[in-house]
């Protein structure tokens, strides 16, 4: 087995079962390990610490697959990985009324790189590392295996993976799929996804118990979402019983798609109406034209990958904040999400905070919002915790 030997002192996040390797924390590789094959990791005085995956392009050089030295890493390991996380979803009942779910989230369910999202009976694979690239063949087989399910459609095309020197990859990775769109029930409403060509692995899945809430909210309101995507909130918000809603988003496309869902629930499209536009020009002409709405769901692309963009970001989210809160009626329902890795919850709170005084307006907090449960966060890897979100009023 080829060796990673850790610098002095760099033993410590492993020690803590922390599941990255940066390149800085390595003094010598010894071996001549391939792409995503499997090594164990070495402190410097030559004690055990982990056994892991070998990404010889990325700046994380490695990624842990076990910290006990008697588990080989073989088929069997996976499958008893991949039961597990299947396990946990069945005992949180995520599935109920429900047959979109994450199957595999990762570093958080002990697979670092692989992302499995199941849509009705199709299987959807992101592979975003070298190690979870070496095993896909084998983890596809264990995934049909394990679900008695028969097709499993690749989408690893995301931008991460060039920093593992992996090329972008889509297709059918087993059996025949000739069916994107395909329509999937999330809380007894049906959407359309396209897994093929969506956004991720092709619907938010994230946000499904957010979305709920937001239904439990919408009764008589005049509801703005924006980034509306293909209408998550906004179909939720009509079933709601919401007074009218106006979904907002760049894409033409998602907005399309969007009127379909809201159409495929037999929801009232009268009340419904989309606008093509950028968010940030939008929410100032609805300021300067004295506009108003009772609940404002702001859910924005990712503004900050990386801890290093927060402050690009922080501007961005305070802006959208802050012009929100302008346009919300007085004991008007903000409902704000930040989905970048590099701005945690404490830190988005400030910025809320920060455009509500900027705003001049009062307001609460009534609820802290994070990712649906079928996105864990493993406790000793923090930055599996990416979505967070703040329900407001305004007084
Ligand atoms: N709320 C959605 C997910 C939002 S994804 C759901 O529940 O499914 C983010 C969306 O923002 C994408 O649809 C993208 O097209 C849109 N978008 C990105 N930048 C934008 C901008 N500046 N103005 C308007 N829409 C934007």
């Amino acid at each position: 087995m080829p060796t990673l030997t850790l610098k002095p002192g760099r033993e410590k996040s492993l020690l803590r079962r922390h599941p990255w390797i940066f390149s800085g924390a390595v003094d010598r590789l010894d071996g001549d390990p391939g792409s995503g094959t499997t090594l164990d990791l070495l402190s410097a005085d030559g004690q055990f610490l982990a056994r892991a995956a070998y990404s010889p392009s990325s700046q994380i050089r490695a990624r842990v697959w076990t910290f006990d030295p008697s588990e080989p890493v073989d088929a069997d390991f996976f499958r008893k990985r991949i039961r597990n996380a299947i396990s946990a979803r069945d005992t949180w009942h995520v599935a109920q009324a429900t047959d979109a779910l994450r199957l595999i989230h990762a570093e958080s369910d002990g697979i670092p790189g692989l992302i499995v999202d199941r849509y009705a009976d199709t299987l959807v694979l992101q592979s975003l590392t070298a190690g979870s690239e070496y095993w896909k063949e084998t983890l596809a087989s264990l995934l049909l295996e394990l679900t008695g399910l028969q097709d499993i459609y690749e989408r690893s095309d995301a931008d991460v993976r060039e920093l593992e020197g992996l090329p972008l990859c889509t297709g059918p990775l087993r059996g025949s799929i000739n069916h994107s769109p395909l329509t999937i029930t999330e809380n007894n409403l049906k959407f359309t996804v396209n897994f093929t060509t969506g956004h991720k692995t092709g619907f938010y899945l994230d946000q499904r118990q957010n979305r709920r809430l937001v239904r439990g909210m919408s009764d008589g309101r005049d509801v703005l979402d924006c980034f509306c995507y293909t209408g998550g909130f906004s179909v939720n918000a009509l079933a709601g019983a919401a007074k009218s809603v106006l979904s907002v988003d760049s894409s033409a496309d998602a907005l399309a798609h969007c009127r379909e869902n809201v159409a495929l629930n037999s929801l009232p499209v009268s009340r419904h109406t989309t606008l093509e536009g950028d968010v940030f020009q939008l929410l100032r002409k609805f300021r300067d034209e004295a506009r108003s709405f009772d609940l404002i769901i702001l859910d924005p692309p990712k503004f900050a990958p990386t801890a290093a963009q927060a402050e690009k970001a922080a501007r961005g989210y305070k802006d959208i904040n802050l012009l929100a809160f302008k346009l919300l009626r007085p004991g008007g329902i903000l409902v704000t999400f930040s989905c970048s890795g590099g701005v945690d919850a404490a830190l988005f709170q400030k910025i809320v905070a920060s455009a509500a005084l900027d705003a001049g307006v009062g307001a609460r907090i009534l609820e802290h919002l994070e990712q649906a449960p079928d996105h864990p966060v493993a406790l000793q890897f923090p930055e599996g915790a990416y979505l967070k979100g703040l329900v407001c009023q305004k007084n």
